[in-house]
This record gives structure tokens, sequence and C-alpha cells, in this order.
């Protein structure tokens, strides 16, 4: 008893998402109890399903866009990962990504606070939206279009950084912002929209690959284990500015549809479609704060990587991959 008093507590918001599920094995990996909260609009139970029965792991079933009620518990880090994240989300959802983003900082925010515990807020590449300056560091202030159909997200996560940042200087709570770029791995939605899982979807399914725009624009994909390495380090640390963590490696998504094809072993074509509106047209982080501040840098190669995500997608297909 004595023992389970003693462990951190880690609370994290979307934990049935994508990072948020990663980051939750790592938490429980190094000995934290966790809380996940997630009301499963994007998230999927499927994603912790292997922690039922975990004595450390607790699962609330809420919106945190709503009050957050957790007494008589003591809290010693929040993390706040909830938030629709592929553009297709957050185009059907416009408004849940305000809220989450705006009231649900500001409710997590507020549970650190009251607990006295370090917040840290999942933020993102599209703070800089369609990025004048490459790679992009963390003091360029981005090119954001507010109301255009990313702005809901953009913006909201733009916020987010200004309120925690608020919460910091003003109520002197100990917070972290990482700034997530592209992310993949084992448990992207099937269909969230995102290039991997629809390349990747594609591919195993014999389609042509859809590439938007003529797929010169540029990305740079992390593994998810590097960043969720990243995103710990940063916790631990005890720095407040933004740091970027993603794997500067980048290529246009044409290349990438190519490696898709090609490490498949597919016999897709690729078929252009209309670039959507807004689409950033290059994403490379400079990370050489996280390097100097972390000590951190991906690890993960790239054809090791999206092997693993590949044979994920590849038994998500066969088990009807309802998601
Ligand atoms: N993209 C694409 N085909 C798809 C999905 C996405 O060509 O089926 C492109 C998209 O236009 C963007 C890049 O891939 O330039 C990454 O898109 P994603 O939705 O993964 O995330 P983003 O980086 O735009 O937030």
């Amino acid at each position: 008893m004595a023992e389970k008093k003693s462990k951190p507590v880690s609370v994290v918001t979307g934990g049935a998402g994508f990072l948020g599920s990663h980051l939750i094995d790592r938490l429980l990996s190094e000995g934290h109890r966790v809380i996940a909260i997630d009301n499963l609009v994007t998230g999927n139970p499927a994603n912790i399903g292997h922690l039922a029965g975990n004595k450390d792991f607790h699962f609330v079933k809420h919106n945190v866009s709503n009050f957050i009620f957790l007494p008589n518990e003591k809290i010693d880090y929040v993390f706040h990962f909830a938030s629709p994240a592929s553009p297709i989300d957050y185009l059907e959802l416009p408004i849940p990504t305000l809220k989450v983003g705006a009231l649900g900082t500001h409710n997590t925010l507020g549970l650190a606070k009251d607990k006295k515990a370090t917040f840290i807020l999942a933020s993102t590449s599209e703070c800089y939206g369609d990025p004048l300056v490459h790679p992009q560091k963390e003091d360029y202030w981005g090119n954001v279009n507010p109301i255009g159909p990313r702005g809901v997200y953009d913006e909201a996560k733009r916020f987010a950084e200004a309120m925690t940042m608020a919460y910091h200087r003003y109520h002197k709570v100990d917070t972290r912002i990482v700034r997530i770029f592209n992310t993949y791995g084992p448990r992207m939605r099937l269909r969230d929209g995102r290039v991997v899982p629809a390349f990747i979807g594609q591919a195993l399914s014999g389609k042509p690959l859809s590439v938007f725009g003529d797929g010169s624009q540029t990305r740079s994909f992390c593994y998810v284990a590097d960043l969720i390495d990243g995103i710990f380090k940063l916790a631990m640390s005890d720095f407040h500015e933004p740091v970027n963590i993603g794997n500067p490696r980048e290529m246009t998504i044409k290349q990438f549809a190519e490696e898709i094809i090609r490490i498949t072993g597919a016999r897709s074509t690729i078929d252009y479609k209309p670039l959507p509106v807004d689409d950033p047209q290059v994403r490379q982080p400079d990370i050489s704060r996280a390097k100097k501040v972390l000590g951190w840098e991906p690890k993960v190669r790239f054809e090791e990587g999206i092997k693993k995500t590949i044979e994920y997608f590849r038994n998500a297909l066969k088990g009807a991959g309802s998601n």
C-alpha cells in the first residue's frame, strides 16, 4: 500500500488516442499510476484494451471541455493530449476541436494548478501554419490563416499555448509545451484520413494512392516510440518554452507514396487529387533545442518504423478495420 502511494500519478487526456495510449504505456513502464480521460470521439478503446485489469491504470470516459472532477486524487502530472488531430477529423468536428483546445486546456490547467501538478501541453507544428521559415525553429511565430478550414485546430493550439504560458507566468504552474510534428506508428486509425494510414491502407488493398496536389509538398515523419521518448524527457525536464519534437528526415508526399509502394510490394499506382485548402507546402522540425535541452534525438530509421506500422495495418485490415 505504501509503495502504491509513492508512485507518481499522471492524468492523460486523450488517453485512448494514438499518442495518448503510447504515452500511457511509457508512463506505466516508468512506474507511474495513470488516469486516462477520453470521450472516445476519435479515440479507440482498443488502444488501451491491453491495460484492462492493470491496477495502476484507470479510465474515465469524459469530455475534458467540461469541468474535470477528480477529488481526493493526488496528481503529479497532467498531460493534455485530447483533440481531434487529423485534418479530416477537425473539419468534421470544428467546434469540439476549438473547445478542447481552448476550454479543455483551461480545465486541465485548472486541474494542474489545483493539484500542484506539472502540466504538459500537446501542441503542434500546425502552430507554424504554412511556414515561411524552413526548417521551423521554436522562435518562428508562424503563418496561420485564422479563418481557413485548418484554423479551428491551429488557432485552438495557439490559444492553448498562450493559456499555458499565462498559467505558468501568472499562477506559477510548472508547464511544458511540446510541438509535435507528423508522427506515425501502430494505433493510428486506418481511416483517419492522414497520409500514413491512407497510403498504407490503399497499398495493402491494391488501390491507387491518393496524392493531394502534385505531391511536391513535404513532411517529416517521426516514429511514435521516438516521439514519446522526447515527450517523456521534456516532462521530466524543467524547461518551459515550447520544444519541437519530430524527425527532421524530410520527404515529398510523392516520394512517401513511392516508398510505401516499394516497401509493401504493392502494384498500386498514384492517383492525383486536389490539394486541400491551406495545406502547408513544407514542414521540417529544427530539433536543435530538443538536442540541447533534453539530449534527445530520434533513433528509429524510417524503413524500420514504417515496416512495423505496415504490419499493424495489415492486421487491422484482417480484423475488418472497422475504425
Ligand atoms: N495527403 C495526401 N493524400 C492523402 C492524405 C494526405 O497526399 O490521402 C497529403 C496532405 O495533403 C498533406 C500531407 O499528405 O500534404 C500530410 O497530410 P496529413 O493529413 O497526414 O497531415 P498534415 O501534415 O497535413 O497535418
